[in-house]
């Protein structure tokens, strides 16, 4: 069994607290042991991370770009390693443990190639104005357990660009990946750039109310974010909080279902559904309900469902059995209510946290299953025929992540997706983030944004330059 180590100042330590059993999904075997981090040891790498920015803030863009394209390089070479460990921690399919893996080199790629000009206000005879972005010290990047890798890749990548270094603490439901990610990346970077600390119990809130840490970019639920942000109140930490979603989808009734049906499966149960962005709540237009159902079911019960290391599976388990419980309790509710079952709805017996692609039909909102976020396999589809009446349902949430119209009217649809209230609206697709479109949500799903420019910026500060010439 492989063994991981804790990296402060680029050294590998072991966890002073001990160690924990970090599970299979697909079996609930032991993948390997994951170090325990203490607080003493967080403190050290807080620590080793201010020491490091006392240089590295003025470090060189060309510097950091290169170092970026250093460590996406690094990532290729360790591809398969990477991906196999995501797959044995984390349960999806191998090919989207690779897709993942890709998507992490990629927007390291996309990072380096970002740009932090000085913005020129005013230039005179007499004065000139100048607008400096600045790194803001330490980042603690606390991660969740459904795409690992790449959501750290997404909150280191842009740290160190802008000229910050990081403290990271991963899920200690999928730690490995990102233990070994942080190993690669201290191949190439400075010591002390990027440490990691694993560990349940304290770590994160330890992080959260740490003096030391200037900032906090934290992708997770929306209970945890609250308390983070609760916890950061006495050094006003800056926070970047990308939280949860029940994201709904419109479907208007000139779409044609079976065009349709293969994209909203695979936007509602990306990654067995366990993806923030997922499509979450299907509402259908009366004229065609029955037959999108229908096309729906079909999709679902073509996927094969495995362990992700074997060949063909297409849909792995949930992640963890607490998940896993929810997701049989919201079916086992929505049952009880009268919902129809049209694929799945059973969870299959054996070891693994396996619970087949559900479509829950004849459903509507007052459901634990339409109002709660499922973050899993099940889909319920929901009927309407006032266009305006669905919109007002859609929006009837007290999260705003991402939301969809489907429809073969693209004028229609973008006037309607417009009114959506979340952060991205799809129009004929769902889910898909790209690195040069800030990325968050309204309401509570967080704030600020990911990616690109924008998400850059939200690592630094502006510091004005006044110069009276
Ligand atoms: P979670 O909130 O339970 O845990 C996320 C991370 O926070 C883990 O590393 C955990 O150890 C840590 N944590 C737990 N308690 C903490 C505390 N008190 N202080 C500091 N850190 C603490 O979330 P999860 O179950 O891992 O992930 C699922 C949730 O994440 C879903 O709601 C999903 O929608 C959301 N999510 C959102 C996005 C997004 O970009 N908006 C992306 C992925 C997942």
């Amino acid at each position: 069994m492989q063994t991981y180590s804790l990296i402060i100042n680029g050294q590998k330590v072991a966890g002073e607290a001990g160690s924990f059993d970090v599970l299979n999904p697909a079996n609930e075997t032991v993948v390997a042991q994951c170090p325990q981090a203490s607080t003493a040891q967080l403190d050290e790498a807080v620590a080793a991370a201010q020491a490091c920015y006392e240089s590295w803030q003025y470090s060189s863009h060309e510097a950091r770009k290169q170092l970026l394209l250093d460590i996406a390089d690094r990532i290729e070479a360790n591809a398969s390693e990477l991906a196999q460990i995501v797959v044995e921690e984390q349960g999806k399919p191998m090919f989207l443990a690779q897709a993942e893996v890709g998507g992490a080199i990629a927007w390291t790629r996309a990072t380096a190639d970002l740009e932090m000009p000085v913005d020129v206000l005013e230039d005179t005879d007499t004065k000139r104005v100048e607008v400096h972005r600045k790194p803001l010290g330490v980042v603690g990047s606390i991660t969740p357990w459904n795409w690992p890798l790449m959501i750290a890749v997404w909150h280191i990548m842009p740290a160190i660009r802008s000229g910050n270094t990081v403290v990271s603490k991963p899920s200690g439901l999928t730690p490995l990946n990102t233990l070994r990610l942080v190993e690669i990346i201290n191949e190439v970077a400075p010591a002390g750039l990027v440490n990691i600390v694993t560990g349940e119990s304290g770590i994160g809130s330890g992080m959260t109310k740490h003096q030391g840490i200037r900032k906090i970019v934290f992708t997770g639920s929306t209970p945890t974010g609250q308390t983070i942000m609760r916890g950061a109140a006495d050094n006003l930490k800056r926070l970047t909080l990308e939280l949860g979603g029940n994201d709904a989808g419109i479907v208007l009734p000139d779409a044609d279902p079976a065009a349709i049906a293969e994209g909203i499966f695979q936007t509602s149960f990306l990654n067995m559904g366990q993806t923030c962005a997922c499509l979450k709540r299907l509402y259908v237009h009366d004229s065609i309900y029955e037959e999108m159902c229908e096309k729906l079911a079909e999709v679902a019960v073509q996927q094969t469902l495995g362990n992700g290391l074997n060949e063909g599976v297409t849909f792995g388990p949930i992640q963890n059995k607490d998940q896993f419980n929810l997701v049989s309790e919201l079916v086992e509710d929505a049952r009880a209510n009268g919902a129809r079952i049209l694929s799945g709805g059973e969870p299959l017996d054996g070891k693994g946290y396996f619970y087949p692609p559900t479509i829950v039909a004849d459903i509507s909102d007052g459901t634990r299953l339409v109002d709660e976020e499922q973050f899993g396999p099940v889909l319920p589809v929901i009927r309407y025929s006032d266009i305006d009446d669905a919109v007002k349902r859609a929006n009837a949430s007290d999260v705003g992540l991402g939301g969809s119209v489907w429809s073969a009217d693209i004028t229609k649809a973008a006037e309607i997706a417009g009114r959506l209230e979340c952060g991205t609206a799809w129009i004929n697709g769902h889910a898909e983030l790209l690195p040069y479109a800030p990325f968050g949500g309204c309401k509570m799903s967080g704030f600020g944004v990911e990616f690109g420019q924008e998400g850059l910026m939200e690592y630094t500060s502006a510091q004005v330059i006044n110069i009276n010439k």
